[in-house]
């Protein structure tokens, strides 16, 4: 049995546009392995993330899916139990959080740090406030842009450096290239390493969180990353193919 392991935006998804051919691309993977749906996008729940999938035509359960915003509140369970927590981020965030068992506070012992659209003043704050006062400091992800249909937009690395600035605090991050979230991803999956495949469309986030675990990667050309951005990293793929679509006809190879 081999794994897919699949990043979403910018491999299956450009913001809210289908990439040309994904969806078939994904479901013909699922025919012959098991397929994994990683993010470091916090904005949406796993269950979210599966019903949106499932919309696009791609079977998908919850549990087929982790995102930054699971796999931190998964780990404050683990190390540290049922917690209290000052997020900054979105619903999909929270509801992780609430559904490990932690309770939302603004006088907490973590601040926990994603993508928060809705991002502003009172927030970082409140965030400072909590950290000045032990709280330990937690990044779901530290993506510095995101891309969306209308091009990049910020993503939570860009809130994540307002709070470290204004802290002078660095966080542990959970999400990818990160041993964390990667931790969490080899339970879930149970097979060995070489089994795996990690796909996504950047290099310091997917492509290193599977290198470094020694797991099997494909860069897709269809989000952040460019042949040339490709040449000047020190990050190397085992394959680099222009999208998802060409995923099954460049690792025949390896059948
Ligand atoms: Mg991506």
């Amino acid at each position: 049995m081999k794994a897919y392991i699949l990043d979403i935006d910018g491999v299956i998804y450009r913001g809210n546009n289908l990439i040309d051919g994904a969806v078939g691309a994904v479901n013909r993977l699922q025919d012959h392995s098991k397929v994994l749906f990683l993010t470091n996008n916090s904005t949406r729940s796993r269950a979210s993330v599966a019903t949106r999938l499932k919309t696009a035509g791609i079977p998908c359960e919850a549990d087929d899916v982790i995102t930054a915003g699971y796999a931190t509140a998964v780990y404050i369970r683990k190390h540290h139990g049922a917690s209290t927590v000052y997020p900054i981020g979105e619903a999909g965030l929270i509801k992780e959080l609430q559904a490990a068992g932690h309770k939302i506070s603004e006088d907490a012992r973590f601040v926990v740090v994603g993508l928060d659209r809705d991002f502003n003043y009172k927030k970082l704050r409140i965030g400072l406030q909590n950290i000045t006062n032990d709280a330990k400091f937690i990044a779901t992800n530290t993506d510095p842009v995101l891309p969306t249909e209308n091009g990049f937009v910020p993503g939570a690395g860009a809130i994540v450096s307002a709070l470290k600035t204004a802290s002078g605090k660095s966080p542990l991050v959970i999400g990818k290239p990160n041993q964390p979230i990667m931790d969490i991803v080899i339970d879930h999956i149970g097979l060995n390493a070489n089994k795996c495949t990690v796909v996504g469309d950047r290099l310091d986030t997917d492509i290193f969180a599977g290198t470094r675990c020694g797991m099997k990667t494909a860069l897709v050309l269809t989000g952040v990353e460019t042949l040339d951005s490709l040449k000047r990293s020190d990050i190397k793929p085992d394959i680099v193919i222009e999208s998802i679509k060409e995923l099954l006809a460049a690792s025949k190879g390896d059948e």
